[in-house]
């Protein structure tokens, strides 16, 4: 067993741990830290999902951190694109060396006796049991569960005979050459397999239960193609991320309180590129609002061009059970298939499955308050990284690593030893995620609760929360600072 003690412990080195270092060297320079990872490896979801095409669907300009320039004027960039930005990123700024890989955290508990939690962590290489002690405790885990993707059963499954595939654990060495595949849903993952298999399988269908908005975006940003050679990339990396902010911010504005009026549009773009007779209203119009669920970003329209091209197909029905030759539908419809892709989701895993304790207490996280979506009620020196689910995860990282860099510069220069939020007095009750997808469903009772008015509500939208984040009061309503130990105790025993 071995115990050692830093100022700042990072839990995970995906894209929202390398950047809480980075904050960190740039705002908190004196500040020692570690980051624990389970993997051996950077980059998190980037390097974790390796099915065909995977690619953000969001831009790289918002996606890419503030502080560090996305130079490609691609602006849906491919995973391993993705995945050398954040090893680079470290490398650049000599996070590398801090990242303490095959190490699972599995417990933080905090002493209000010394002000320090003292975390645990599982050695999957040797199986050790590993200490560290911190003031303060990062969690940048992502949200979802690395072990396994969310995958119902499905009726008869097990009389398939063909090969039987979940995108979060794809087989390296897959051939789709000659292969009559159905992708079953309607997400991201779907959207993006259909066209990256289609070229070589002899046919792709899409197999979806409710269908999804999907949006055409140039794989390429224009205005960051036409900057790239007259501005050094310091310059024009933010005029393309404020460019990309507003359209991104306008859009969502537009599609919440203009629902009909969205809906109409988004129907019109998508028709556009549909072959003539094609039923747009069965497979592309979704029973809900748009943004009630995240909207899905097309790079130049690859998926219509499949099904332009008949390479693939949609198809809108029930699964009525699994056959030996592939998926009866409750229509009577038979889809044969080789090969069927559950492109079926996530399971959602509130900080990497860890568990927290206060003196020996554990946390009930369903039963705390979220404060500016980043630290949680009761809890002292304790942030987590929950990225925005309708814009660019990075854009909030960035907003909540940055606001932990003022929170510790802040204790220091007051003699403070921790900060605790406070649950708002007339208590809280909307939900931590504001998406009706299933995987944040399944999981909200899990989550925190968010309060009706700020510091206990995050907007979702990043203009607003940077004013909060970057040029709020550190000492508002919903924070208490502890000088002592003994204070801290006596605080958060009223909190
Ligand atoms: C297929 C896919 C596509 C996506 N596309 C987009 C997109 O286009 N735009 C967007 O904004 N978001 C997207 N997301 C959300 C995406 O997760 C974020 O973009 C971003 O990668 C999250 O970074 P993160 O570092 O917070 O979490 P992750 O990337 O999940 O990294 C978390 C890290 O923490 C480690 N970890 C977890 N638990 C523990 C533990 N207990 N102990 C130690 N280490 C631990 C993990 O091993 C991992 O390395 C996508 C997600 C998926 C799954």
């Amino acid at each position: 067993m071995t115990s050692e003690h830093v100022d700042v412990l990072i839990v995970g080195a995906g894209l929202s741990g390398i950047g809480a270092a980075c904050h960190l060297q740039d705002e908190c320079p004196d500040k020692t830290y570690a980051i624990l990872e389970s993997r051996d490896v950077i980059g998190g979801t980037w390097d974790l999902f390796r099915y065909p095409g995977v690619r953000s669907d969001s831009d790289m300009f918002t996606l890419g951190y503030r502080f560090r320039p996305w130079k490609d004027s691609q602006a849906i960039a491919d995973g391993p694109a993705i995945r050398s930005y954040i090893r680079d990123t470290a490398r650049e700024y000599g996070v590398e060396e801090r990242i303490r890989f095959h190490h699972r955290v599995v417990s933080a508990d905090w002493s209000s006796e010394d002000a320090r939690w003292t975390v645990t962590a599982q050695r999957s290489d040797t199986g050790e049991t590993v200490r560290l002690t911190c003031p303060w405790l990062s969690v940048c885990s992502g949200y979802y569960r690395y072990d396994e993707g969310f995958r119902p059963q499905f009726p008869g499954e097990g009389r398939f005979e063909g090969e039987l595939i979940h995108p979060q654990h794809w087989p390296e060495d897959f051939d789709a050459t000659g292969q009559r595949i159905v992708v079953i849903g309607s997400g991201a993952t779907a959207v993006t397999l259909v066209p990256s298999l289609a070229p070589e399988a002899e046919h792709v269908t899409m197999m979806q239960r409710t269908p999804s908005y999907i949006l055409s975006l140039p794989g390429r940003d224009p205005l960051a193609q036409l900057l790239r050679d007259k501005l050094p990339a310091k310059v024009a990396y933010p005029i393309v991320r404020w460019k990309n902010v507003l359209l991104s911010t306008l859009l969502y504005q537009f599609s919440r309180r203009r629902p009909a009026a969205a809906r109409k549009l988004i129907r019109r773009l998508t028709a556009k590129q549909l072959p003539a007779g094609f039923d747009v209203d069965t497979h592309f119009n979704p029973p809900y609002d748009p943004w009630d669920q995240r909207l899905c970003l097309v790079p130049d329209g690859d998926l219509f061009r499949s099904l332009r091209r008949g390479e693939a197909s949609i198809v809108t029905d029930r699964i009525a059970t699994f056959t030996e030759k592939g998926i009866e539908l409750e229509s009577g419809e038979h889809l044969d298939a080789d090969v069927i892709v559950t492109a079926t989701g996530l399971n959602l895993l509130p900080m990497g499955g860890m568990t927290l304790c206060l003196d020996g207490v554990p946390v009930d996280l369903s039963e705390t308050v979220s404060y500016k979506g980043m630290m949680i009620s009761g809890v002292p020196n304790f942030s987590m990284v929950i990225g925005y689910t309708n814009a660019s995860w990075t854009l909030k990282a960035d907003l909540v690593n940055g606001y932990v860099c003022r929170l510790l510069n802040h204790l220091d220069a007051e003699g403070y030893v921790s900060a605790t939020p406070v649950a708002p007095p007339e208590g809280a009750d909307l939900p931590f995620l504001d998406l009706a997808s299933g995987y944040v469903q399944r999981s909200l009772a899990q989550l925190p609760k968010q309060g009706r008015r700020k510091p206990w509500r995050l907007h979702q939208n990043y203009l607003r929360d940077m004013q909060l984040m970057r040029r709020g009061p550190l000492d508002d309503e919903g924070m208490t600072f502890q000088r002592s130990t003994a204070a801290a105790a006596t605080d958060r025993a009223v909190a």
